[in-house]
């Protein structure tokens, strides 16, 4: 998955070397967890694999190899489901809260 521009200062500059390496010459351009190949139909989803780089630990500066592992965008989106369903429930109380403060004032008012 493409790397998101306010996230791109957090890599580190030869990001496009490790990425290849973990998936190319480690995970033999394959998904290092359910085996699918890059480019070619998965076996559960039949779309066309996309071999990732996913960070374990979700933390984009530390890119080690033992913190990074390739995988298909099946693998690396069940990986990351939980910790985005945790972003989008802290964004929503943010709203919730700027919604809220305004109608709180306005009680006191
Ligand atoms: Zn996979």
């Amino acid at each position: 998955m493409p790397i998101r521009p306010e996230m791109r200062a957090l890599y580190p500059p030869d990001w496009k070397l490790r990425s290849r390496l973990v998936r190319f010459v480690r995970a033999g351009n394959r998904c290092e967890w359910c085996d699918a190949i890059n480019r070619h139909p998965h076996p559960i989803t039949g779309s066309i694999v996309v071999l990732t780089v996913a960070h374990l630990d979700h933390d984009p500066t530390n890119s080690t190899a033992d913190n990074l592992a390739a995988l298909c965008q099946r693998c690396h989106n069940r990986y990351d489901a939980p910790m985005r369903a945790r972003g989008r429930r802290e964004r929503a109380g943010q709203l919730t809260l700027f919604h809220k403060q305004p109608a709180m004032l306005h009680e006191h008012g």
